[in-house]
């Protein structure tokens, strides 16, 4: 079957900035793609273009094989969209937004009475249909959002940064609904997040910076990638460690406020060694298996959130200006 997605070397300028810089990638149907950056890095423009919202400057864009310039509107009849800004009608019940949704998508009345159950049912709303979405928590007015989505059976549904602002138990509940969806509906979905935590549910994710992807593949991988343990291991007081743990096993090591940091294969063998080695010129020593902050960090240089929009621009900005 050929993917439900196609992008190739899509490019998008705005007035001074080169918000997506030549990015392609494929995504099969029933997976859950993230879209993992910092702030800035390009992820909203480019799913605003694959969901029709934005022309591209350049590349090509295709959904269910269809062009997202030149038939947007086939497009549309295959996509949901769920957008970070609120986009419900707060003086209505829930069921009179989904109501005005399957009318804008031209669905029978009653298809939209059916399909209207059905959704409110897969988030759990069942009981609110009747309620003025103003007495809605943020939680429940994004599942209600989720809901709307899915209303004219879409094949991907599209979740730009789906729980911003949402408290961690409301986050991990509406990730429930998002992998039930994949699950009991086959529906694809391509989201964009700048959590990393949530970012592992995906099935595979893209590392966007700067508009470009830097990487692309399963979180396991990725992190399989970094190779092995990570150990911190904080030296006695006035001892220096660093040249030995450089010279003896030839580690790479990062010295940082918690310790120093390195990598080693197998963690769990090398941590008695060291202590046999060094003994008490160790204080402590723990180990963790890689995050996706380690490949962020691994691959850019920096920590996801360590940068402010307004830097990411400037430093787009001259890189876009030099090329
Ligand atoms: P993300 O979703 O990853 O935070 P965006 O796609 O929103 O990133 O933004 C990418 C870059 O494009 C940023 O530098 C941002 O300031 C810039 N940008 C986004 N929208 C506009 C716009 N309408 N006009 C000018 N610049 C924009």
């Amino acid at each position: 079957m050929a993917p439900i997605i196609e992008v190739w070397d899509l490019v998008k300028d705005y007035d001074k900035v080169r918000a997506v810089d030549g990015v392609s990638f494929t995504v099969e149907e029933g997976e859950i793609f993230g879209f993992l950056g910092p702030n800035g890095a390009g992820k909203s423009t480019t799913i605003k273009i694959l969901c029709t919202l934005l022309p591209p400057s350049g590349g090509v864009a295709r959904i269910a094989g269809y062009d997202v310039v030149r038939q947007a509107e086939q497009v549309r009849r295959h996509i949901g969209i769920v957008f970070q800004d609120n986009s419900l009608d707060d003086r209505l019940t829930a069921a009179e937004n989904l109501y005005l949704h399957g009318l804008l998508y031209g669905l029978p009345r009653q298809e939209i009475k059916r399909q209207m159950d059905e959704v409110l049912e897969m988030v759990d709303l069942s009981a609110w249909k009747k309620e003025v979405v103003r007495s809605f928590s943020g939680g429940m007015r994004r599942r209600l959002e989720i809901a709307r989505g899915l209303m004219h059976h879409p094949r991907l549904l599209f979740l730009d940064e789906p729980t911003v602002g949402l408290d961690p138990q409301t986050r991990a509940a509406i990730w429930e609904y998002i992998k039930l969806l994949r699950q009991e509906k086959q529906i694809t979905i391509f989201m964009t997040t700048h959590y990393m935590d949530e970012a592992e549910n995906c099935s595979r994710i893209a590392i966007i910076d700067f508009g470009r992807i830097k990487a692309l593949d399963t979180p396991e991988n990725l992190k399989q990638q970094l190779g092995g343990d990570m150990i911190t291991l904080v030296p006695a007081e006035g001892v220096d460690l660093l040249p030995i743990l450089k010279e003896r096993y030839g580690l790479e090591i990062k010295s940082t406020t918690e310790g120093l940091c390195f990598q080693v294969s197998d963690g769990a063998s090398f941590i008695p060694q060291l202590a046999s080695d060094l003994g008490l010129q160790i204080r402590s020593i723990y180990l963790r298996r890689p995050t996706l902050d380690d490949v962020f960090l691994n691959l850019t240089g920096r920590a996801i959130r360590e940068e402010k929009a307004s830097a990411t621009e400037r430093l787009r900005f001259s890189t876009h200006r030099r090329r």
